[in-house]
């Protein structure tokens, strides 16, 4: 028997069909614009999960070479992926958001990584003042106040039990950051916001000295400018609008595209898909994309009498899905291109500078972060940029 022959890179691109680009220079001005606009607070970028499905490493390099010195993870995991892309020893500073397991390795895992937790409780508090007095260094260390979110952090008034100990010159630890998250910081005018600001300002003054930190991409664009001495974007510096009804300031970050498979010209009363849910009104041209629900185009990307469905850019037209998204294919009504060009092999645009991120989340019921997220893993990914 013949060997089979190896998966060349060449080969593994032709399989992928899809094309998932990413533009680092974008991701860069994004976060340059997020800085100017917050001076003088310092910008960080947050990069949890895969930096919102991009790719943590060549995010946080890009990043990292536009000035950025302070990154936001979840998991101790994406921590360690962070600091070896910025490189052992690198003089970034790398926050853990989920807060600690009470562990041996894990414990071993902010030190050898260098990185912070993020406390979110009087127990983790202990057990990192325990840590931190057995390992004899300074271990540097945040913790959260929970303002409303009722998600993590020690509420005001357990907090303000502390305070007094943490700040101490004899402390076990340095309290390096002291921060909230908002509830509805993409609602301009939302009461709740003024809550947790005057929340979180009582709750700082106890803690006079210590660095502050409440914003994340849509509280930077908050009118009360709850700033403070960090800002915490993530989906911003992705090119995710900040905003829920003004224009969106950010560049698209991330470009989608996908060849034709095939085409189809089909009657009027023809359905088209899964369960026949599209029927084609007049005689209509289709075409078959190799991208679905398992790469992250969400399944609901389909019109119904409360939402319009998915679109795709066909030789510069936009297009309508036609039925339910497939796990690895989309059926794309094409009628109205009327180019030549048209045919199987097209390149067919499914995000981009037309349909952005946050389009297509409309169209699918869902929000961009889900979009980014769930970007899949089997494109092929190219990266331009952020040198
Ligand atoms: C995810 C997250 C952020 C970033 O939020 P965006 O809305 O993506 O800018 C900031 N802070 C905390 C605590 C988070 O969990």
């Amino acid at each position: 028997m013949t060997p089979l022959p190896p998966l060349t890179s060449s080969m593994a691109r032709e399989h992928a069909q899809a094309t998932l680009s990413v533009d680092l220079d974008a991701l860069a001005a994004n976060w340059r614009l997020l800085a100017e606009m917050s001076a003088p607070a310092e910008c960080a970028a947050v990069v949890k999960a895969d930096a919102y499905g991009i790719g943590i490493e060549p995010a946080v390099r890009a990043l990292a070479r536009a000035g950025c010195r302070t990154f936001f993870v979840a998991h101790v995991s994406e921590g360690a992926r962070a600091r070896l892309a910025l490189g052992v020893g690198s003089p970034h500073t790398i926050y853990v958001l989920n807060g600690i397991l009470e562990d041996a390795a894990t414990f071993a895992a902010y030190v050898e990584y260098g990185l912070r937790p993020i406390l979110v409780s009087a127990e983790q508090i202990h057990a990192w003042e325990a840590h931190a007095r057995t390992s004899g260094r300074p271990l540097p260390a945040a913790v959260q106040i929970d303002t409303g979110m009722r998600r993590l952090g020690l509420d005001p008034a357990a907090f303000a039990e502390f305070a007094g100990a943490l700040v101490r010159a004899d402390a076990a630890f340095p309290l390096a950051l002291v921060m909230t998250h908002f509830v509805s910081s993409e609602v301009r005018d939302d009461p709740i916001n003024d809550h947790q600001i005057a929340r979180f300002k009582k709750t700082i003054a106890l803690v006079p000295g210590v660095a502050a930190s409440m914003a994340n991409s849509s509280g930077i664009f908050l009118p009360q400018k709850p700033l403070f001495d960090l800002v915490r974007p993530g989906y911003a510096l992705y090119g995710g609008n900040p905003h829920q009804d003004l224009a969106n300031p950010m560049q698209p970050v991330v470009r989608l595209e996908a060849p034709i498979i095939q085409l189809h010209h089909i009657e009027a009363g023809e359905t088209v898909g899964y369960n026949a849910q599209w029927t084609a009104k007049r005689p209509s041209r289709l075409a078959t994309i190799g991208v679905g629900y398992a790469d992250g185009i969400p399944r609901n990307a389909m019109a119904t009498d409360d939402h319009d469905g998915g679109e795709a850019i066909v030789l510069g037209k936009r297009c309508p899905f036609a039925g339910r998204v497939s796990m690895d294919l989309i059926i794309i009504d094409v009628t109205d291109v009327d180019d030549p060009a048209l045919k199987a092999g097209t390149p067919v645009e499914l995000l981009g500078r037309d349909i952005t991120v946050d389009d297509l989340a409309a169209r699918s019921k869902t929000i961009g972060y889900e979009i980014l997220t769930g970007l899949g893993r089997r494109y092929h990914r190219v990266y331009r940029g952020g040198t």
